[in-house]
């Protein structure tokens, strides 16, 4: 298991910041700093995360509360913990990155689609460094997540070993197939964008499901988030902002 990192002790104050009401409430809340183990410094900056997700308009609480609830931290190399509740992405090996909070939390918010329970099963293609698939899994019942690259896949498996979730199912393949024995999905979620949303997808979404995934804009220079609804009748396609995401590849490395 990688070590646990340290966290700098001028973090721990605690009192500063407005506690927002989701997630688990912290037993070291009422504390002191002197009082506080060494690493609660985390809890503040995460606190801080959901404030900042918050003011980017993320209104969905089962969303705000299952990124309050997964240590970010946990899933970067040690030398990048103190930017783990920074809205940026990170570097995770093999060209890779983990994606930005803001866009994990806006991409499940527009998966959920005001849900009011969790979604059933859920596809994620791109596993990276498992984060993702950690909040996913606090808010579906099954969630199956994909990854091309066999070094990722082993560190996702890694990071996400002591979370123990029995809902989460690691398998590595090419993702642009998706992965038709846990099809019909209630939602497909996809962290690498290709050319256009692959057909495999689609087959594999359950009427009144949802994906979203980046894809290229026309021309191909740019992407942007892809939201499909499929219905009885067929599918509606809408496109929204820009983003940025790692190519999707296909094939296994
Ligand atoms: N959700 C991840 C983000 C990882 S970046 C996280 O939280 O860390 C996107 C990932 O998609 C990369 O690891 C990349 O290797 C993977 N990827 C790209 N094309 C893929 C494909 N066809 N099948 C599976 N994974 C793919």
């Amino acid at each position: 298991m990688k070590p646990r990192p340290s966290f700098p002790a001028r973090l721990d104050t605690g009192a500063a910041v407005p506690r927002v009401a989701v997630g688990k409430p912290s037993l070291m809340a009422g504390l002191s700093p002197v009082e506080r183990p060494q690493g609660l410094g985390m809890d503040a900056h995460r606190q801080r995360m959901l404030q900042l997700l918050q003011k980017q308009g993320v209104q969905d609480t089962a969303v705000l509360a299952a990124m309050g609830s997964v240590e970010r931290h946990r899933f970067v190399d040690t030398a990048l913990v103190n930017q783990a509740y920074e809205d940026t992405s990170l570097p995770i090996g093999l060209g890779q990155t983990i994606s930005k909070p803001g866009v994990v939390a806006r991409m499940i918010e527009l998966l959920r689609n005001g849900a009011s329970g969790k979604l059933g099963r859920v596809l994620e293609i791109g596993t990276g460094c498992g984060y993702q698939a950690a909040v996913l899994s606090a808010l579906a019942q099954e969630v199956y997540s994909i990854e091309r690259l066999r070094g990722l896949h082993d560190k996702a498996r890694e990071n996400l070993r002591t979370l123990r979730l029995p809902n989460l199912h690691l398998l590595f393949g090419d993702g642009m197939v998706g992965y038709a024995k846990g099809a019909p999905y209630a939602a497909i979620i996809a962290a690498a964008g290709g050319e256009a949303v692959p057909q495999a997808w689609i087959d594999q979404l359950a009427v009144g499901g949802r994906l979203v995934a980046p894809v290229a804009t026309e021309g191909g220079t740019a992407q942007a988030l892809l939201v499909i609804d499929k219905s009885a009748t067929g599918l509606r396609q809408t496109r929204l902002e820009a983003v940025h995401f790692v190519p999707l590849k296909s094939g296994l490395a």
